[in-house]
């Protein structure tokens, strides 16, 4: 695995706003304090997202990219780019693979972070199908798309991206993680940045008692100390 301290750039990707919240936001906080630039790709404006009819959809857009603008803010990230996909209807298609190649050959990072790919039957809501879909999508882009030369060669002839190569994926919300991040530390930061999803939250403290429990949870599955708080990863070797 990757030392931090080899580690330059962090791409997120994401499908909706908020996922990166729930899922690695403490995380985040702790490589951005190490000096590590890390930047977000979220492949929809979550205009599905709420449950207020008298809200437009284009509205709704427009508040779920300023939400999430807003939570960056709280973690240390600055840089957000949205590719405006249509929310619950994503698929894993070779377009969605092309702008996911396009976005790594552009920040060129040496760790990505994505959702899995699999569904996980113990915990349903983490396997929407646009997470699926993204995750599918952003592992075909690590490997091969983003590296080979032959892979959307319009990339290289037309927009002069040359192939990059990922070294190493983080999935989050895999059924099988394999690497715990103490983010006892981070956690204020963590529910801070929820807490800038204010359209997505019915309940701020029975949203607290959950990602209190997520994270004491995952902390005893990692086998970390009593009273720690953790986010779960499966660490991928990708270059
Ligand atoms: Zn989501």
């Amino acid at each position: 695995m990757l030392d931090d301290t080899e580690v330059a750039r962090i791409l997120v990707i994401a499908a909706h706003p908020d996922d990166i919240d729930f899922g690695a936001a403490g995380t985040i906080a702790r490589w951005t304090d190490a000096g590590i630039d890390v930047r977000y790709c979220i492949v929809t404006n979550g205009d599905a997202g709420g449950s207020d009819p008298s809200i437009s959809r284009a509205d709704m857009a427009r508040l779920r990219q300023a939400e999430q603008t807003a939570a960056a803010k709280q973690v240390g990230v600055s840089e957000l780019l949205f590719l405006g996909y249509p929310d619950g209807r994503v698929e894993a298609t070779l377009e969605l693979r092309k702008d996911l190649s396009r976005v790594i050959r552009m920040v060129r990072p040496d760790r990505v972070v994505c959702p899995s790919p699999e569904r996980n039957y113990a915990r349903i809501g983490t396997s929407h199908p646009d997470h699926r879909a993204v995750g599918s999508a952003a592992l075909d882009a690590v490997y091969p798309d983003s590296r080979n030369l032959f892979a959307f060669p319009e990339l290289l002839s037309e927009e002069k991206l040359e192939p990059w190569t990922v070294r190493e994926v983080w999935v989050s919300a895999s059924p099988e993680p394999t690497h715990f991040v103490d983010i006892t530390d981070t956690f204020g930061r963590k529910v801070a940045a929820l807490r800038a999803h204010a359209s997505q939250i019915a309940d701020f403290y029975q949203l607290q008692e959950r990602l209190e429990g997520m994270t004491t949870r995952l902390a005893e599955m990692g086998g970390l100390p009593e009273g720690r708080r953790a986010e779960a990863f499966q660490v991928l070797q990708t270059g």
